[in-house]
C-alpha cells in the first residue's frame, strides 16, 4: 500500500509508494560524466587560476588553496539595486535580477567530491560558504542566499571539478517562504528541533550523528535516499553557529555522501543548503539536504509538486547504516 506523508516544512504531501519498493541494484544510481570540451583546460584546476575573475576569498596553508571562491564569469545574478517591480500592463511585472552569484571551488583536487574530502576540509569547505553568507548578509539588497553544490550531470553539474555556487538573491523565494510558513504552523517548539528527538526516539530514520551533527531519511522523504542534515543546536542563520556545530556538519556530510556511494555507487546529487533569510527574525533553523538524482522527476511530480517516492526511508536509512 502506498502511504501519504506530510512534509511538515513544505506543508506538501509526500508519497511513499511501498509496493513499487525497489531494491538498491535496482536503481538507476549511474552517474554520467560531466562534458567538458576536450580543447579546454579546468578553469578551477590549480595552476588556472587566471582563468576565473581573483579569487573572494581563499582557504588553506599558506601559498597554496584548498578552497577558494571567486564570482561566477556569466552571473544569474548582479548589481546592487533594490528589489524594484515593475508592472508593464495586467500580466507583465518584471524586476531586476541584482544580486550576487559566485563560484565555491572546494577542493584542487580534479576529480574528487565532497566525499572525498578529509575532516579538516570538509570543515573547511563549510566554514566558506558560512562566510560568504556573512558577506551577503552586509548587502541591504540581499535578502536571501542559496548555497549548492550539484555533483554529476543529472545534477545539473556543468563542470566536472568540485565546485558549488552561492547566489545571492533580492527576494525570498517560494521554497523558503514554505518552510518559514512550515516552521510558524509549528506550534509549541522548533519543527527541526522536534524533528531531532522525534528521529533519536524512532532510530530507525538515522543514518548518522554524532554529539553536533544527525542525518536522517526523514519520514517525508520525497525522494529516494533523500537525507535531511540537522546541526544540533538550534541557530535560525548559520551565521550565528558555533564554528564546531558548522565544522561538523561538513564531516556528516562528507560520512554520508561515502555511505550513498557505498550502497548505490556514483550517484548524482545535490547538496542544498537552507539558512534563514537575512536579518530575519522569525523561528527556523539552519539545516542541509540531501537530494539524489536516482529517480526522475516526471510528468505527475511536475504537474502537482507531489513526489512519488519508492524507497522508503526506513529501508533507505538501514542500508545507509549497514554499509557504514
Ligand atoms: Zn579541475
Ligand atoms: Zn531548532
Ligand atoms: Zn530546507
Amino acid at each position: 500500500m502506498s502511504q501519504l506523508r506530510l512534509n511538515p516544512l513544505t506543508g506538501r504531501w509526500v508519497t511513499v509508494a511501498a509496493e513499487r519498493a525497489a531494491r538498491p541494484g535496482e536503481l538507476i544510481s549511474r552517474q554520467l560524466p560531466v562534458e567538458s570540451g576536450p580543447a579546454r583546460e579546468c578553469p578551477f584546476c590549480p595552476g588556472n587560476e587566471e582563468a576565473t575573475p581573483p579569487a573572494l576569498e581563499t582557504y588553506g596553508p599558506g601559498g597554496t588553496w584548498l578552497v577558494r571562491v571567486v564570482p561566477n564569469l556569466y552571473p544569474a545574478f548582479e548589481g546592487n539595486e533594490p528589489l524594484r517591480v515593475q508592472n508593464l500592463g495586467p500580466v507583465f511585472t518584471q524586476a531586476s535580477a541584482s544580486g550576487v552569484h559566485e563560484v565555491l571551488v572546494f577542493s584542487p583536487e580534479h576529480a574528487h567530491s565532497w566525499a572525498d574530502l578529509d575532516d579538516k576540509h570538509a570543515g573547511l569547505a563549510m566554514a566558506a560558504i558560512r562566510d560568504r553568507m556573512e558577506d551577503h548578509a552586509r548587502r541591504t539588497t540581499v535578502r536571501y542566499t542559496q548555497a549548492i553544490v550539484n555533483t554529476g550531470r543529472e545534477a545539473g553539474a556543468s563542470l566536472e571539478h568540485p565546485h558549488g555556487q552561492l547566489l545571492g538573491i533580492p527576494f525570498v523565494p517560494g521554497e523558503i517562504a514554505e518552510e518559514e510558513a512550515g516552521f510558524r504552523r509549528f506550534e509549541g517548539s522548533c519543527l527541526l528541533c522536534t524533528t531531532i528527538e522525534a528521529e533519536e526516539a524512532a532510530g530507525h530514520r538515522v543514518a548518522y550523528e554524532d554529539e553536533r551533527v544527525m542525518v536522517v531519511c526523514p519520514y517525508w522523504s520525497g525522494t529516494p535516499y533523500e537525507m535531511l542534515v540537522l546541526p544540533r543546536a538550534h541557530e535560525v542563520h548559520v551565521t550565528d553557529a558555533a564554528p564546531a556545530d558548522v565544522a561538523a556538519v561538513g564531516r556528516a556530510l562528507r560520512t554520508v555522501l561515502v555511505r550513498l556511494r557505498g550502497c548505490l555507487g556514483g550517484v548524482s546529487y545535490n547538496l542544498v543548503f537552507h539558512t534563514a533569510p537575512h536579518r530575519h527574525a522569525g523561528p527556523f533553523h539552519w539545516h542541509v539536504h540531501v537530494l539524489p538524482r536516482i529517480t526522475s522527476v516526471a510528468g505527475f511530480e511536475q504537474g502537482t509538486g507531489v513526489m512519488i517516492d519508492i524507497v522508503a526511508p526506513e529501508l533507505a536509512a538501514q542500508h545507509l547504516t549497514v554499509v557504514g
